[in-house]
């Protein structure tokens, strides 16, 4: 009912938003006579003058402007930031106004003449959605890469910069290529990031009026800049607009967990080997969920994805490894390590979870099933599941630097969004990101069937019956795509497909390079793809297959040869195939176009619709069919009293399907429910926690980048010193003590150990308190003054420089290591009556604020007594050799369980959570 409701006031709030947007679309329609007209000189000539004209405008309202970014600077609630970050993005926009449709013609034109398409109607009103800061819900297959050169081309008129951001290197590259001609054509500049590339094709790249990147390689560019001691080996330029392809892949499935930069923490790593030798000594017990008693010596808890020591276990556990017990503070990192190894044999499998390639473990994603090289399951996990696979075990980590996608995202002044899937997360987008989705209507209409879900008892009645549907489709010579949640699934499906003989394509994160090339030719007759769910996202699937595709695996082919291909040659085999593509085109659009089948639903109904969507696009015919069975995780961790009683009621014959029944497709969807809102709340809980890191990490990187730039840091050192003589003063001379009673050989035993000042108490025992603070500071500012000529201004700065730097970073790193303490320990308090989070955000403050005074001491110690640095010593303390870039593991929907203590590093369980007092606001002062 509810539901209903939603999709009415949705639906109709939609169509008003859409006839907002309709003026718009109509004045760029009438500029396109215009324009269409025009030479290429003169419709090249329309960036300057475009430029001239916000710029003018931009100057006119410039205080305005910077008077909003002074207000979001200065905002101390994140409610309060949202609502003026909401003002200042309506402002920019206004810049715009005047040009919009003529620009988005000058785009829709250009792009006609370099890469022969001319936006459709539905990509212009995608365009000015993006350009408002909005998300666009658009189909697969409605050229959203096209739709985003609209507000690509309007917004980089600014000079400020924009991002695209795209979900992996492959695709940044492609859509780079892809878009180049028409940003060339009309004089604006571009650039690509890649993994693999060196900081100042980077920094290059950065500088460039428009940059093309992934989600990881933008965020870890940003904590990496913030590592950096010299201003020049800062890539970046300040945040302003970008716009996400596959919004709802990294906004929501990427942002379960943040991103961290580690390094070592000096540990040995022969404990791990140590431990896994044990546990085959080890007896599986099980748990008796009614009296809480558990037998043997640890019990494996598939849906928390865990495994645990039992009391009898801890004690054999502690026996074999010949140490006393397991609960003193040194002993109780071997019952974490006994846990974490116990998860690794029991929880996690080889293929399906993690592969193991190269004397080292990749991790799989859930969601893409692509493989995550550099990625590591956190906690000691990735080491344990090392041992157990006898490779090479990595030292353990630490984070030096850390931030979630949804933080670094609304860092960007501006923000919007592009996806075939997002509205089932409409809330959200709202919620964390201030986003609202608006969905574009296709430009033809869907012509898609989708069947009802068919619900088979097993899993193999389920498997037989997938294969018989596409024995008979493939028979037929129609296209079938196959999508799976695991490998091992795929794989399974195609050792069946091979016993009969059928021709097929396994598409999983093993084949990655090819990803993109297979997927391509999903739409050609008579092949059979079977896919992870979402591997291979951003390929266009063209029925009849993919010419340009074709083309060059041929070229590269021939040139693997060693012969060279020329354009007119290229051109040639281009036809050709294209020749052959449209018959074929004509033939699969007979047969009824792509068929899809969905061999398991997804926990989030999101990921289902991508699925569904990669037919039927741009009003081709197609189909899809999803095959459930009740022992799909899913139904049976979600839905298993419902399935039990279905179960009875249906007495079910081997092999008959319980089809199209609405009790299914209920609780199949209360099941996706479920899990989907778990999952917000884990992303909430990550993106609570690392709020507090947030204030913190805001305050340590702007104090770093004032000193990084800054050319003299004399007043900025006098500051400090002031701060610092003042709580002396305080400890030593403090206000409500009468001078008599003052501390004054400790008060001058400080200065002389800190700044190598000498008082003499002659002089200062007849000082009042405020005029004792301004002969320390007169003193203090001459001892500067002094060194500074003795050894150069120059190297003076330098000393301040390097010092200041060297113990931020040192201090922050070791902060960081205390808070990761913290988490921890907080998630074990958390039992009692108190909110852990309220626990968190006071611990960290405090500790923060400790952190803070003692930079300021330190630091201050360094430049007063250090005589002079040698270059050598400058490389900074996040040396860039050992740093690791990670994204750890996210939670599943068998995370779930209660209690899990997989869930330590942040605790996931939103049903456990006390709902947290109203927490003030209070962000700590700036150092
Ligand atoms: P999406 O990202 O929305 O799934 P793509 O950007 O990959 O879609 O584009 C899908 C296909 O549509 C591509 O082959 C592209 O060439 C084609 N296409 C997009 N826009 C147009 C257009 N205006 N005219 C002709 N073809 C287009
Ligand atoms: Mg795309």
């Amino acid at each position: 009912m509810i539901n209903w409701i939603k999709k009415i006031i949705f639906g109709s709030q939609n169509e008003k938003e859409l006839k907002k947007l309709e003026p718009i679309l109509q004045k760029v329609n009438s500029e396109d006579a215009r324009i269409s007209t025009l030479s290429d000189e003169v419709l090249r000539a329309k960036t300057d003058e475009f430029r001239k004209h916000i710029r003018e405008k931009e100057k006119a309202l410039s205080k305005e402007l910077s008077g909003l970014k002074q207000q979001i600077d200065e905002a101390t609630t994140q409610v309060s930031k949202d609502r003026v970050k909401q003002r200042l993005k309506k402002l920019y926009n206004s810049l715009f106004d005047e040009i919009l449709p003529e620009a988005f013609a000058v785009v829709r034109e250009t792009a006609k003449r370099t890469v022969n398409m001319r936006h459709f109607d539905s990509q212009i009103i995608g365009g000015v959605v993006l350009h408002e800061g909005r998300i666009a819900e658009m189909t697969t297959g409605e050229g959203k890469t096209l739709v985003a050169t609209l507000p690509v081309y309007l917004n980089a008129l600014l000079g400020k910069g924009v991002h695209v951001i795209t979900v992996n290197d492959y695709l940044s590259r492609r859509d780079c290529e892809w878009m180049g001609p028409i940003y060339a054509f009309l004089g604006l500049s571009v650039g690509v990031i890649q993994h693999d590339m060196p900081p100042e094709e980077r920094k290059r790249a950065y500088g460039a009026d428009i940059t093309y990147g992934t989600n990881n390689e933008f965020g870890f560019d940003y904590l990496r800049d913030n590592m950096v001691v010299s201003k020049e080996d800062m890539v970046q330029r300040e945040p302003f607009f970008a716009i996400v392809d596959e919004v709802d892949s990294i906004l929501i499935d990427e942002a379960r967990t943040p991103l961290i930069i580690s390094g070592p923490a000096e540990e040995s790593t022969e404990k791990y080997y140590q431990i896994d030798k044990i546990i085959p000594r080890l007896k599986k017990g099980v748990r008796d969920e009614k009296t809480k008693e558990e037998t043997g010596d640890y019990i494996i808890d598939e849906k928390g994805r865990t495994s645990y020591l039992t009391e009898a276990g801890e004690l054999k556990a502690a026996e074999i490894l010949g140490i006393k017990d397991m609960h003193t503070l040194s002993s109780m990192e071997y019952k974490h390590h006994v846990n974490q190894a116990l998860r690794a044999h029991n929880n996690f499998k080889a293929d399906v979870d993690y592969i193991t390639k190269d004397d080292q473990v990749i991790i799989v994603d859930e969601f893409t099933g692509r493989l995550m090289p550099g990625r590591r399951w956190s906690d000691g996990l990735h080491q344990a599941i090392e041992a157990k696979e006898g490779v090479k075990i990595e030292r353990e980590n630490q984070t030096l630097a850390t931030i979630t996608f949804q933080n670094y995202f609304r860092m960007y002044e501006k923000l919007a969004g592009m996806t075939g899937t997002a509205v089932t997360e409409a809330e959200e987008f709202f919620k964390i990101y201030g986003l609202d989705v608006i969905s574009v209507p296709t430009n033809k209409p869907l012509a898609r069937t989708n069947y009802p879900d068919v619900v088979y008892r097993t899993e193999k009645e389920k498997f037989d019956a997938i294969v018989d549907e596409i024995v008979s489709l493939h028979k037929e010579g129609r296209p079938v795509l196959v999508g799976t949640i695991s490998i091992d699934k795929s794989e399974h499906i195609g050792e069946m497909l091979k016993v009969k003989g059928v021709r097929h394509n396994v598409l999983n994160a093993k084949y990655h390079e090819f990803e993109a090339h297979i997927i391509a030719q999903t739409g050609s007759k008579g092949a059979v793809t079977i896919a992870t769910n979402m591997a291979g996202r951003g390929t266009d699937i063209l029925l009849g297959g993919n010419p340009e595709s074709k083309t060059d695996d041929m070229i590269a082919k021939i040139e693997a040869g060693g012969k060279a291909v020329s354009e007119q040659e290229r051109n040639e085999i281009l036809e050709k195939f294209k020749q052959e593509a449209q018959q074929e085109h004509d033939e699969v659009v007979a047969l009824g176009g792509l068929h899809i089948i969905g061999s398991e639903r997804h926990e989030a109904r999101r990921i289902d619709n991508q699925l569904r969507g990669r037919s039927g696009r741009q009003g081709d015919p197609g189909s899809s069919r999803f095959y459930i069975s009740l022992e799909d995780d899913l139904m049976r961790i979600f839905a298993s009293d419902r399935v039990a009683r279905l179960i009875d009621f249906f007495q079910l014959e081997e092999g008959m399907p319980i089809a199209e029944h609405k009790l299914v497709a209920r609780s199949i969807e209360t099941a996706q429910r479920r899990v989907e809102s778990h999952n917000f709340g884990i992303r909430k809980h990550v993106l609570e926690y690392d709020n507090v890191m947030n204030k913190q990490r805001e305050v340590i990187y702007a104090e770093r980048k004032t000193i990084l730039e800054s050319e003299a840091l004399k007043e900025h050192i006098f500051n400090m010193t002031d701060d610092a003589s003042d709580s002396a003063l305080d400890i030593y001379a403090p206000k409500n003590l009468h001078p008599e009673e003052w501390d004054y050989n400790n008060l001058l035993s400080r200065f002389k150990g800190k700044f190598l000042i000498n008082l003499s108490g002659d002089e200062i025992k007849s000082l009042s308190r405020e005029e004792l603070r301004s002969y320390i500071s007169e003193k203090i500012q001459s001892a500067y003054n002094a060194k500074e000529i003795s050894i150069t201004p120059e190297k003076m700065q330098r000393i301040a420089k390097f010092a200041l730097l060297q113990t931020i970073d040192g201090k922050w790193k070791e902060h960081l290591l205390g808070i990761d303490h913290l988490r921890e320990g907080i998630h074990l308090r958390g039992y009692g009556q108190r909110d852990p989070l309220v626990e968190y955000q006071r611990e960290a403050y405090e500790m923060f604020m400790a952190m803070i005074d003692s930079i300021r001491e330190d630091s201050l110690e360094y430049i007063f007594r250090i005589q002079a640095v040698e270059t050598e010593d400058t490389v900074g303390v996040f040396r860039p050799m050992s740093q690791k870039l990670m994204h750890p593991e996210a939670g599943s929907m068998r995370d779930m369980q209660k209690n899990s203590p997989s869930s330590k590093q942040m605790p996931v369980d939103m049903n456990q959570m006390p709902q947290p007092p109203h927490v003030p606001d209070t962000g700590p002062p700036k150092p």
